[in-house]
């Protein structure tokens, strides 16, 4: 491959990641005829053609997949269910498409933050372990190759035999930015949508049946956990930008035009923020899936349909009989 061909490759790879894309703000250079946007799509070119000038498949790291939301009005339980798993099918999709086009195709690497900050948002170490065992069998049903792997922050070698706890004091010491600078720079105006989409999880989260405080108490602690879950998904993203200094950095959060790193959607959801580890599946009479709230779907009358007896993802009346 000469030059221009790995330019022209590598740029094939980014539209086909950028189809996908998961936008906030305007993209200034959006082409008015459709199409991806030329910045973001240039501002990831020069790794994917370091991997393609290599012939090696191109790393797409994809900081994920935590473990399920303690809201139980959001969520079916602690498992991943139908939601995770065409997240994952979605997923992929997107490394069959990248090899018709590069046949030596990518890998996306899943590094689930669960471990990272499951003590800040309320979700047990054991059942962030049971989630990941999960994430690991839906993977292995996937047709393969699907080009898909976990990292998870007990995979680092040097943490090897720690605790749980240690092992994040240990991330903590070496990459987390200090709160108050994070919090001034909040306040400055930098990453105010990621600190407000946070805010409301948390706050979400928090509001359970079975909460008897005041909402203003719970909206300061939203608040105050929101800027701990930044700092530790930031020292989560700096040690992983170490780690696999080539890759490209994906986000599940829509991030500003041309930045590092490039937001992309795992499902089509009406909610730009919904996630699978933050809502159900909901199957439709037509046979598609969206994603949302456990209660909202349960609000329109859906039922739950269970596989391999648990359930997994809810289903209209018109459609249960159907599943
Ligand atoms: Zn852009």
């Amino acid at each position: 491959m000469d030059d221009t061909d790995v330019r022209r490759t590598a740029q094939r790879v980014m539209e086909l990641v950028l189809r996908h894309q998961r936008t906030a703000s305007a993209h200034d250079a959006r082409p008015p005829a459709g199409g991806p946007c030329p910045a973001c799509r240039d501002a990831h070119l020069p790794q994917v053609e370091r991997y393609v000038a290599a012939g090696e498949p191109v790393l797409l790291v994809l900081p994920a997949f935590p473990g399920k939301s303690p809201n139980t009005a959001k969520v079916l339980g602690v498992l991943p269910d139908t939601a995770e798993r065409l997240a994952l099918e979605f997923l992929a999709g997107l490394t069959r498409r990248i090899r018709e086009v590069y046949a030596p195709g990518a890998r996306i690497l899943i590094c689930s933050d669960g471990r990272v900050f499951g003590d800040v948002v309320g979700i047990p170490d054991s059942d962030i372990t049971a989630y990941q065992q999960e994430m690991r069998h839906l993977i292995d049903a996937l047709p393969q190759p699907a080009g898909i792997d976990l990292f998870n922050l007990e995979d680092i070698p040097e943490l090897a035999g720690l605790g749980h706890d240690r092992m994040r004091e240990v991330l903590c010491e070496q990459y987390a930015e200090p709160l108050e600078q994070l919090r001034e720079r909040v306040r400055a105006g930098e990453e105010v949508a990621l600190y407000r989409a946070m805010t409301r999880f948390l706050f979400e989260d928090g509001n359970t049946p079975e909460y008897t405080g005041s909402r203003a108490a719970l909206q300061r602690d939203a608040r105050t956990r929101a800027y701990a879950v930044m700092q530790r998904s930031k020292a989560w993203g700096d040690l992983l930008g170490d780690r696999f200094p080539g890759a490209v950095r994906l986000s599940i959060h829509p991030q500003p035009c041309g930045a590092e790193k490039l937001g992309i959607h795992l499902v089509d959801t009406p909610d730009n923020w919904l996630t699978p580890w933050h809502s159900v599946a909901l199957r439709t009479a037509g046979g598609d899936y969206v994603l949302m709230k456990r209660q909202e779907a349960e609000e329109l009358g859906a039922e739950p349909v269970l596989v391999d007896g648990r359930p997994a993802h809810y289903a209209l009346p018109a459609a249960v009989a159907a599943a």
